[in-house]
């Protein structure tokens, strides 16, 4: 499954308000923008009775499923009739019940045969579990099923449709207005359960054949395997059969039930809603470039499974994740698979295509090979989100992915990973809430970091020779670490002793760098941003690389160090020119360095070409100042004078991480120091400005420079760079002029929202009366970005009030309120929208704790005491309305105010020293004096 980012934390912002009042004392970041919370929902069951037991084990299931999408007689709109038979079998003796999973679903009848002759077994009455979704059959007093025999499990039952994009669920696309209905699939973690009753676990494959009965004409079925036979069942209905899958996991069942249309060549076919055909062939041209380069790269080709000589790509209207891989039915996000060239941006179409890499590199590491249990996600989601960059590499290697990962991947691994709320990526789940929860950063960024270091540990050629031997040894069967160890350890008898403590501890190192006239001393020790005088002693095999000059950055194979402390002796170490650990950020960990080192580092950032220090090892430096700072390693005097080098920074990767710990800076600036700030913004961000220039892409850039452009406008623009506020205006007046020639797809973000905040009503109507009338998922999003940049009361109101209507999805929601929120001049407008119409929004959302969410989201970035006073008082006069869940979680959000303002006082005057030297024209003369030099060895002595 492909996450959408802000999905997934609104997913945990809810787990972490219903289910716990702990949230209150986790120790999240309070600089962390995402505010990362990885809280565990508390189970309500003895942890184990979530588990299915190894009694009983599916072999094959035949699946009938009769959807009714609107009412027919006797029957209610968005429900179905199911009759699901499962062959089930054991092999041990005595076996006196059979425990499977159920939910949402009514039972009308079921039985359980012996298959061979067709005896009724007796069994005593079921017993539901609605906590665990466990239904337990208890046979009859004296009964047992006798070993290695087949039994047939039959129900009959009435599922229901939902809305909440999880298990059977409803969809809808508007047509002249007009809703038109349709059904889809999304089963992982735990809801192939909604749909039939199975074995909801990975680790029980079984084959499955499906068959709908579905209105026609009105209505095409797809799922996994190809159609084997459509006929017709009663008046203006068909029954369609699918053929039988190879064996698989549950959660990888998927059909759909629309009036679409196909696009189709070779063995790829993409799947829309027939208005979006038109936006289709991109996905469908590059689908089937990114398949025959993942079919040669594992060497495993997937039409080899014979049960799939197809695959489809259908794109949902309404989808929870970014995308899911169920095995030959690939289902996405509209904005995550439908392109166009004139109403997309460049890295929408990037996106789509680094999203169809994972979903496809899925049908081996996901679907082929299963992780056993949810424990090991990261053996499914490393491996897809490392392919969702080195795998597009193959097919688009002018993008520079490989740098894009270093700072998408690793450094936004390290953000959560420095939590002591993080965990190991392989880590005991039980409840469906923990399933869920573990798709997360360290599951996807770390476990595909962690690849990538073994990659270059190994060299990619034996890497990826053991790579395929894993997936040929252990193809349908369900995996654990240990098969992919075994594998590696082949090839290479050190590999599992490396990368295994990666894996089963939380948490990375910071490493530290000491020089003596000898050569240099590494020290490590696991960096917490928020506890800096920890005593965890955890210990990690080391992968070290160092360059001292500009030459030296290419070779990235380290030397493993299992250590506290390590010596590389070098003769003449302190005439070197710098000493740079961990070339191209290969290794998962911080790098610091004594006050002499840093300082050599600071000149040759500041020196022509950088020194020679490699782009990579730029942004590596850049995140690390930030985060390093934060963590009160270096102080922020220091990390931003020397990151006053970005003045001349031109590359996509540093800037990247730039405006990462930019953003996470900003929110913590003292309100009072804020014009300070945006002096020093504009100030770093001139050249880079002057460099990108407000204009479209001319077609020979390099793609990263579009991507920096972006960037650069976007902050320039906010900051009130005058001529970037003028072009932007300027172009946003002609498009209201003439809405028949187009914005240019990669100047819209920065075109909507500075013409929004500059205009008036009259332009902000404009817009969304765009957005009520695009057939593009990825212009929409533009435009909610852009509509987020209003700047009166009035006009906010009117924003917030569209996403709470339907006229803003629900997988949208989420995003287009951070949106608003991430302008710092929106907060009290927005504070006093939801104390004002928290019914509305409520109402839109599901419940009060969509209104704790967004109060929550909000404090996170106010810097506003009064403020805080009148979401404090709001919250005490309507604690009835808001009930104790959200009013307790609320409560929480102030308490988390608190800690950020003692965050934002505990700093401000290293901050605001160095803003004021800066703006009086001061800055910049890095480590000009002793003294200072003498302070930070001070200050490695007594952290360290
Ligand atoms: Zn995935």
């Amino acid at each position: 499954m492909k996450l959408s980012r802000m999905t997934f934390t609104k997913l945990l912002a809810l787990v972490a308000i219903v289910l716990c009042s702990f949230a209150s004392t986790s120790r999240a970041s309070p600089l962390d923008p995402e505010r990362y919370l990885l809280v565990e929902a508390e189970p309500r069951a003895q942890l184990e009775d979530y588990r299915l037991n190894d009694d009983v084990w599916p072999t094959h299931y035949d699946i009938e499923i009769k959807p009714y999408l609107e009412a027919e007689t006797g029957k209610q709109a968005f429900t179905f009739d199911g009759n699901t038979k499962i062959t089930v079998k054991t092999e041990k003796q005595g076996v006196a019940q059979i425990k499977l999973h159920i939910a949402r679903m009514e039972i009308t009848s079921w039985s359980v045969v012996r298959k061979s002759d067709n005896n009724v077994v007796q069994t005593l009455t079921e017993i539901y579990d609605a906590e665990t979704e466990v239904l337990t059959i208890p046979l009859a007093s004296g009964v047992t099923l006798q070993a290695n025999t087949e039994y047939l499990l039959s129900f009959t039952y009435i599922g229901n449709m939902d809305d909440d994009m999880h298990g059977f669920y409803r969809s809808y696309y508007l047509l002249n207005g007009e809703k038109v209905w349709l059904g889809s699939t999304q089963f992982e973690q735990t809801h192939a359960r909604r749909a039939f009753p199975c074995f909801d676990e990975p680790r029980f494959k079984a084959t499955f054949q499906l068959k709908i009965n579905h209105k026609t004409p009105q209505y095409s079925v797809y799922s996994n395997t190809p159609i084997v036979i459509a006929s017709p069942s009663e008046s203006g209905r068909t029954l369609t059969t699918f053929g039988i899958t190879p064996s698989m996991s549950s959660y990888l069942v998927a059909f759909i039930v629309a009036p679409y249309e196909i696009n189709q060549r070779e063995q790829m076919g993409i799947l829309a809603r027939p208005q979006a055909q038109n936006q289709t062939q991109y996905s469908l041209d590059e689908g089937i470039k990114l398949l025959k380069a993942l079919d040669d790269w594992i060497d495993y080709p997937y039409s080899s499974v014979p049960e799939m000589p197809r695959m489809y790509m259908a794109a949902v209207p309404d989808f929870s994740a970014g995308a899911m891989e169920n095995w030959g039915l690939l289902t996405y996000r509209e904005a995550n698979i439908l392109y166009r060239s004139d109403d997309s941006t460049s890295l929408q179409q990037q996106r789509i295509a680094t999203v169809i890499s994972h979903e496809i590199a899925h049908q081996w590491f996901g679907d082929l090979l299963t992780c056993e249990w949810w424990d090991v996600t990261w053996l499914n989601e490393g491996f897809a989100r490392y392919c969702e960059y080195f795998a597009t590499a193959l097919v688009e290697p002018s993008w520079e992915l490989e740098h894009q990962f270093v700072v998408e991947q690793v450094q936004s691994a390290m953000q959560m990973d420095s939590l002591i709320t993080t965990h190991p990526m392989t880590h005991p789940v039980y409840t469906q809430a923990q399933a869920s929860a573990i798709f997360d950063n360290i599951s996807y960024n770390k476990g595909a970091v962690v690849l990538r270091m073994m990659e270059h540990f190994m060299t990619p050629s034996t890497f990826l020779t053991a790579l395929r031997a894993y997936v040929k040894e252990n193809a349908y069967k369900s995996v654990r670490p240990a098969h992919l160890f075994d594998a590696l350890n082949r090839y290479n008898p050190n590999a599992r002793m490396y990368m295994e403590p990666w894996t089963v501890q939380p948490g990375y190192p910071l490493v530290t760098v000491t020089s003596n006239d000898n050569g240099f001393t590494i020290t490590q020790k696991r960096f917490l941003v928020n506890e800096p005088t920890h005593t965890d002693a955890t210990m990690w095999p080391l992968p070290l690389t160092y360059a001292t000059n500009a030459n030296e950055f290419s070779n990235t194979t380290p030397t493993f160090v299992m250590t506290a402390s390590y010596n590389i002796p070098m003769a003449d170490a302190s005439n070197v020119q710098y000493f740079i650990l961990n070339k191209q950020q290969v290794g998962y960990y911080r790098v610091n360095y004594d006050a002499a080192l840093w300082g050599k580092i600071s000149n040759a950032l500041h020196s022509e070409d950088f020194g020679g220090i490699h782009v990579l090892n730029r942004a590596q430096l850049v995140d690390d100042l930030f985060n390093l700072a934060r963590g009160d390693i270096v102080p922020y005097g220091t990390a931003l004078d020397i990151l006053e080098y970005l003045k001349h920074e031109t590359e996509y990767a540093p800037w990247l991480a730039a405006v990462n710990g930019l953003t996470t800076l900003s929110r913590r600036i003292h309100a009072e120091d804020e014009e300070l700030f945006t002096i020093h913004i504009l100030d770093i961000f001139a050249k880079a400005y002057d460099t990108v220039k407000f204009q479209a892409p001319s077609p020979t850039e390099r793609r990263v420079f579009t991507y920096m452009r972006q960037n650069v406008l976007k902050w320039a623009c906010n900051y009130g760079h005058e001529a970037c506020s003028k072009a932007a205006v300027a172009e946003f007046e002609r498009f209201y002029a003439n809405p028949s020639v187009k914005v240019h797809p990669d100047l819209r973000q920065v075109v909507y929202c500075e013409g929004i905040r500059k205009g008036t009503q009259a332009h902000f109507e404009f817009l969304w009366n765009q957005y009520l009338t695009s057939n593009m998922a990825t212009e929409q999003i533009l435009i909610l970005q852009g509509m987020g940049c209003a700047s009166t009361y009035e006009l906010i109101s009117i924003m917030m009030d569209a996403i709470a209507s339907e006229h803003v999805r629900s997988q949208d929601k989420s995003n287009a309120y951070t949106y608003i929120i991430n302008n710092q001049y929106t907060l009290p407008h927005v504070s006093r929208y939801l104390q004002l119409n928290h019914a509305i929004w409520a109402a839109g959302h599901g419940s009060y704790l969509s209104v704790a969410s967004a109060f929550n989201n909000l404090l996170a970035r106010l810097k506003s005491d009064s403020e805080r006073d009148t979401i404090s008082a709001f919250i005490e006069t309507n604690k009835n309305t808001l009930g104790q869940a959200a009013y307790d979680s609320i409560k929480n959000g102030l308490t988390e105010y608190e800690t950020n303002k003692q965050f934002t006082m505990r700093n401000r005057d290293e901050i605001s020293t160095f803003l004021k030297k800066k703006a009086n024209g001061g800055a910049g003369a890095v480590f000009a004096n002793v003294s200072m030099i003498v302070s930070l060895l001070v200050l490695v002595v007594c952290r360290w």
